[in-house]
């Protein structure tokens, strides 16, 4: 017997089926999907592979053919659906195939040592009683073991020493004797582990009599997932609508069916909140991947996964690549999210893989959003994914919070500052009076790298694309440009125009969490401000604390960036501000306008959750603007018609691919050589292609952020009719230069600017 295994994070060199020979003694037990340890090269170094085929016959050279070395875990890591796609994500995502097993089997499972135990078991019961009978035994102990045997059966080693104070070596004469028989097996894993110290409360196990639309909903998916045609739905609902009650819904009638369900959702709403309140809805058949959980934990996890315990699998994007039993539906709450593409590499996206694994499995697919994705909304459109909306609050005493906006140039002239209008100052004010709470929120993505017209507020934007373009300082020669990042067009700044009003004055405007922090400890002395930013979540576990503070009520005011916008429910919530409102539509990225929609829809979703209404103010330069006024009305069809127009004009997703390229080097110099280098491969090559694929090349054009870590960054941008032509793209580059010497990062998906 011969297999073919794939190594566990195999470099592009490595990255191919190797056969080995499977001895004797592993027959049986060697299984597509088994982890298993191999000797590799000329030092026999034992490297984790996975076996993904097994053969009867080798036709190469036996003479170079090695054994594995052993097996490494007794049940296979990988299920049939996950091996069959192994060769499809390393495509679409140009990544070896090494490093998808990778992804599949992460390193909690390759660390983990199977407990082994030693079992003692009679080899007949009939010859025992013989012996016993015969009285031809001496030893008391000998006659104490067969007859504890005789009564209870199998049982460990350890337990027949504990129980009859005897010693290995009398269980060890019996096996010379041949009356009873040693194996080594794993101990049964202890299922209790899997409870967590999280409390199940009542109100978290509520179950509801679903609404007419939300009855429809779960119908339509239901009768997919039955039909096992790897359908993909997009349910659409409007914050509040009850989308969780409908995945709850089709979960449970999955898990009654005897199948799995794999259950994502973005990392920050995996608070203990949630988790809990899963839990108790569904019950223990519940596994939660997420970010608190030490190996040991995370194992446990994954392996009632594995071993078809666990129906459920809640988790971050990570999750779609558990190994579910029988999996029948993947969902994607807040589909929309950026969270759900991985920003290194493999840059994976979990929604295509979602989507990957349906066609292998038959699953159907579940995307949710009040938001969806402007590509996602598109699919819906052409009637790829199935539409499925709900346009009412599910609570009928749940209203929509009221939206308003907020012109900051009348505030400033009234003197009120940049930070905080009056109207949200007041509001903010009879809110603390009732005991109530407010969440301002204020996007620093963008901040000070963009240039802002004094006058009304717009950033400098690209004459080609639209998009805000970037401040640059040269360090050559001490001089300031604007760059854009989708089409490489410079400009000097002295020589940027305000391409609204015309106005040549503009200000890196905008303020940072902790400037608003201590203006608020002026503005409201005796009320208590918590901040969520990046610099107060490095610790592990700060993120929890902030959010269980606010929730405790231990402080009226939260301050945060776009990751406090997320999944969060806190009842006494009544007031929310978006802050600096500009500055989200100053990203350079082609999806900011698409962002700030979400953003202001989630935001205002945080408002009003408990018994009282909410109140959301959009504090703008321009409030006037389109895409405010759709936000504030809630209008995401008229959001949708405005962006789709903007995506077509500019031939941006979803009708054209859009991949990127970064080179990086600590020199420099280098940098900027080999950059060039690589625009004249990229154009002659693009210029040879078949029309039909309709390349577009920019570039080099220097990165956002320019220096990361000490290395210097340029990209390029790369636009086709679909993502293959982009990856074959992908592929040359990587199969004609060095990498060492062009270090390089591709991106089929890029979501930030
Ligand atoms: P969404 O995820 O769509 O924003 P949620 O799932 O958070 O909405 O639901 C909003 C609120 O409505 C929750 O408090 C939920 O418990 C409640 N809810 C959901 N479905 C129903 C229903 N059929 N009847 C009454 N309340 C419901
Ligand atoms: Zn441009």
């Amino acid at each position: 017997m011969y297999c073919g295994v794939i190594l566990r994070g195999a470099v592009r060199q490595t990255d191919r089926l190797y056969t080995y020979h499977v001895p004797e003694e592993l027959e049986g037990s060697v299984l597509p999907g088994s982890m298993v340890s191999v000797p590799f090269g000329m030092g026999d170094t034992q490297k984790t592979a996975v076996v993904i085929e097994l053969k009867d016959s080798f036709d190469g050279d036996l003479a170079k053919i090695k054994d594995i070395g052993s097996l490494m875990s007794s049940l296979p890591v990988l299920n049939g659906d996950q091996i069959a796609m192994i060769g499809n994500i390393s495509e679409r995502f140009n990544c070896t195939r090494g490093e998808v097993v990778e992804l599949m089997v992460p390193s909690c499972v390759v660390n983990h040592k199977d407990p082994m135990e030693v079992f003692v078991e009679l080899i007949s019961e009939q010859t025992a009683n013989d012996v016993l009978d015969s009285e031809k035994l001496r030893s008391a102990a000998h006659i104490n073991i067969l007859e504890y045997l005789l009564e209870r059966g199998k049982c460990t080693r350890k337990e027949l020493m504990t129980s009859l104070s005897c010693s290995a070596a009398q269980v060890k004469a019996l096996e010379d004797k041949g009356l009873v028989r040693l194996v080594k097996e794993t101990a049964e894993e202890d299922a209790s582990a899997v409870a967590e110290d999280e409390v199940l409360q009542d109100k978290f196990t509520e179950e509801y009599d679903l609404a007419p639309e939300q009855q429809e909903a779960v119908d339509e998916i239901c009768n997919g997932i039955d039909s096992r045609t790897a359908g993909t739905f997009l349910l659409f609902g409007i914050t509040g609508s009850g989308k969780t009650e409908v995945y709850l819904n089709c979960a449970k009638k999955v898990i009654a069916d005897g199948g799995s369900v794999i259950y994502l959702v973005p990392e920050i709403s995996l608070t203990p909140q949630t988790i809990s309140w899963i839990k108790g809805r569904l019950g223990d058949s519940v596994a939660v991947l997420h970010s608190r959980l030490t190996d040991k934990q995370r194992y446990e996890q994954w392996n009632n996964i594995r071993t078809g315990r666990a129906k459920v699998i809640v988790g971050p994007r990570s999750g779609v690549f558990a190994p579910a039993v029988d999996l029948r539906l993947i969902i994607l709450d807040e589909e929309h999210d950026s969270s759900y593409k991985s920003e290194s590499h493999p840059r994976y996206s979990a929604k295509d893989i979602a989507r990957l694994r349906s066609q292998k499995t038959g699953c159907t697919v579940v995307l949710g959003s009040a938001t969806p994705s402007v590509e996602s909304f598109y699919a819906a459109q052409k009637n790829a994914y199935k539409l499925l909306e709900l346009k009412n609050r599910a609570r009928q005493e749940a209203v929509l919070p009221e939206i308003i906006p907020v012109d900051m140039k009348e505030q400033i002239k009234l003197g009120s500052g940049d930070m905080l209008s009056l109207p949200l100052r007041q509001a903010m004010s009879v809110a603390f009076s009732e005991n109530k709470q407010a969440i301002l929120l204020l996007n620093r993505r963008g901040f000070s790298r963009t240039l802002i017209c004094e006058d009304c507020g717009e950033p400098v934007t690209c004459k080609n694309c639209s998009v805000a373009m970037t401040l640059h300082n040269s360090r050559r020669n001490g001089t300031q440009s604007l760059i854009c990042h989708y089409c490489g067009y410079t400009l000097p700044s002295y020589e940027a125009r305000c391409s609204y009003c015309g106005g040549n004055h503009f200000t890196k405007a905008g303020f940072g969490t902790q400037q608003l922090e201590e203006f608020l400890h002026q503005v409201f002395p005796h009320e208590k401000v918590l901040r969520m930013d990046q610099d107060s979540t490095m610790t592990p576990g700060a993120h929890k604390e902030i959010i269980e503070k606010f929730a405790n009520k231990e402080a009226s005011i939260l301050i945060g960036t776009q990751m406090i916008a997320k999944g969060l429910d806190f009842p006494d919530c009544t007031v929310v501000g978006v802050l600096g409102a500009d500055l989200m539509l100053a990203s350079s990225s082609f999806k900011a306008s698409e962002r700030a929609f979400q953003l202001i829809t989630q935001a205002a979703g945080r408002a009003g959750r408990g018994d009282h209404p909410g109140i959301v103010f959009i504090q703008s330069y321009r409030p006037d603007q389109p895409l405010f006024r759709f936000a504030c009305s809630q209008d995401y069809r008229a959001f949708y018609d405005q962006e789709i127009e903007y995506r077509k004009k500019l031939n941006l997703p979803p009708f054209k691919a859009v991949g990127e390229i970064v080179l990086s080097l600590t020199d420099e110099d280098k940098l900027i050589q080999r950059a060039n280098i690589l625009a004249k491969y990229l154009n002659d090559f693009l210029s040879f292609q078949d029309p039909k694929y309709q390349f577009e090349v920019y570039g080099p054009i220097p990165c956002v952020i320019y220096e990361l870590r000490g290395r210097y960054r340029m990209s390029f941008v790369i636009k086709s009719v679909n993502k293959s032509a982009i990856n074959s793209v992908f592929k040359r580059l990587i199969a004609d230069f060095d990498h060492v010497k062009y270090p390089m990062s591709f991106d089929n998906d890029p979501q930030e600017g």
